[in-house]
């Protein structure tokens, strides 16, 4: 008989299972740091954007405007660092998903080069785009993603460009080949897109540096130019997230040329987009008397602003501090929305919810359309809120402008369904709407 002694090998897989454990552990303990750290700063955060937008909405002098500019610009800038280093963590410790959709990839290149245009015409720059007559249009992938690259990528290059152009590229990388066949609907392709610049270039030797964490050309960069070096590190992960890859070209002095490949499925149906983004911009006239919405908040400040943005929007407001005075409150006033901020003392948003969606409750509308107003950022929290019963999610700091379109759609649908059938309110709506940070839901 032959016997191996595999004590030692047992010990050591041991050892290596307990380590992975411990990882583990440790991956866990950072990522809910970082969603309670980034929670705290955002709650004050939400604040001070907030006071300031009304604030300036204020019979300010030109000067009184110009510090509030500064201090609505600065928080702003302190929150999309928050945002990109959240952002960062959530990649790192991989709980980033894809969120697809139909779309349509021409709407996507224009809403990008919008939100660059006054930018680069500030400079007087030129930004274009061309696209392939290959390249087919509607497709249905990670939409937000993809913008959020192409949007880093051409404000690096407003950035770093004093004259000149900026031309986006869509071209066809590769196109499966059953996807040729009759019915090309699901097809898979792989897209390449490129953001070229006549701006300061980068040196050779510094190319490969780029797409590190924290990295830039130089440390005289943040000095001129500001920035965290986070975007193209985040780009990157996202590209490959999409099953693509990304990569650059410099001649220093010349100009660059980001590109990056991600692969989408081609759809032959109307995208979903092109029909659901302009519905329910803004207030909306038809709602008739004027609404009235309860407001969970226990932050004294975020209270105030939640009010005002209410108030300013033409709504009346009332304000609560916990999930127990929300139910109390819904028992005797018919309100037509609630806005619920999710952590509060004594009773959380989530237990509130799930307790009003119950005929117990005695509230008087128990399929009331309720908005989470949270300062969470976490991958997941949406998924909790919409768990718990809640309709639709905002997270904070809240945008006067957002606020308005979320409300005026949910009063809206409760209108329509209230016509439709007098009884039954918006059950069957609520859950099937997206987010209005992620836009829409998994598919
Ligand atoms: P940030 O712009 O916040 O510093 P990025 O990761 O987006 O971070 O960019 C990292 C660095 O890469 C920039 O600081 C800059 O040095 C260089 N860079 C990025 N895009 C360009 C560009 N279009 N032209 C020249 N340099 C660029």
């Amino acid at each position: 008989m032959l016997f191996d002694d595999i004590t030692d090998l047992k010990r050591a897989e041991g050892a290596l299972i307990l380590a992975k454990e411990a990882a583990e552990e440790a991956a866990r303990a950072k990522s809910d740091f970082l969603a309670n750290i980034s929670h705290e700063i955002r709650t004050p955060l939400n604040g001070i954007i907030g006071m300031v937008g009304l604030l300036s909405d204020t019979g300010l002098d030109a000067e009184q405007r110009e510090y509030a500019r500064i201090v609505r610009l600065s928080g702003e800038a302190l929150l999309s660092l928050i945002n990109e280093i959240l952002e960062f963590s959530k990649i790192e410790a991989r709980k980033m998903d894809l969120e697809i959709l139909n779309f349509n990839i021409h709407s996507t290149i224009e809403e990008a080069k919008d939100l660059l245009a006054s930018a680069a015409s500030e400079k007087g720059l030129i930004l274009s785009s061309c696209m392939d007559p290959d390249v087919p249009h509607s497709l249905s992938g990670d939409q937000g993603k993809l913008r959020q690259i192409l949007v880093n990528l051409l404000s690096n290059a407003v950035k770093f460009t004093s004259e000149g152009k900026i031309v986006i590229r869509v071209s066809l990388e590769h196109q499966d080949a059953c996807s040729e066949q009759a019915d090309r609907n699901g097809g898979k392709v792989i897209l390449r897109f490129s953001v070229s610049d006549t701006g300061i270039g980068i040196p050779q030797d510094r190319l490969h540096i780029l797409f590190s964490p924290f990295s830039q050309v130089d440390s005289s960069t943040t000095r001129k130019f500001g920035g965290t070096g986070l975007g193209l590190a985040i780009s990157k992960q996202l590209a490959i997230l999409m099953g693509g890859r990304m990569g650059v070209e410099s001649i220093e002095g010349l100009g660059s040329t980001f590109w990056f490949t991600a692969r989408f499925v081609e759809e032959t149906e109307k995208p979903y987009g092109e029909n659901s983004q302009k519905e329910n911009c803004g207030n909306d006239n038809d709602l008739g008397r004027i609404a009235r919405i309860l407001v969970a908040e226990d932050n004294p400040v975020n209270q105030m602003v939640a009010q005002a943005m209410i108030n300013k929007l033409g709504y009346q407001a009332d304000i609560v501090a916990n999930g127990q005075e929300t139910i109390n409150a819904l028992r005797m006033i018919p309100y037509d929305l609630v806005l619920m901020d999710c952590r509060m003392p004594e009773m959380d948003g989530f237990e509130a919810t799930r307790l009003i969606r119950k005929e117990e409750s005695k509230v008087l509308d128990p399929n009331i359309p309720i908005i989470a107003m949270t300062a969470s950022a976490m991958s997941g929290d949406r998924e909790m809120c919409l768990r718990a019963g809640m309709n639709d999610f905002i997270s904070k700091p809240v945008r006067k402008q957002t606020l308005g379109q979320v409300i005026a759609t949910w009063l809206k649908n409760r209108e329509e369904e209230d016509e439709e059938d007098p009884g039954s309110k918006i059950e069957s709506k609520s859950r099937l709407s997206g987010c209005h940070q992620q836009q829409h839901e998994h598919q």
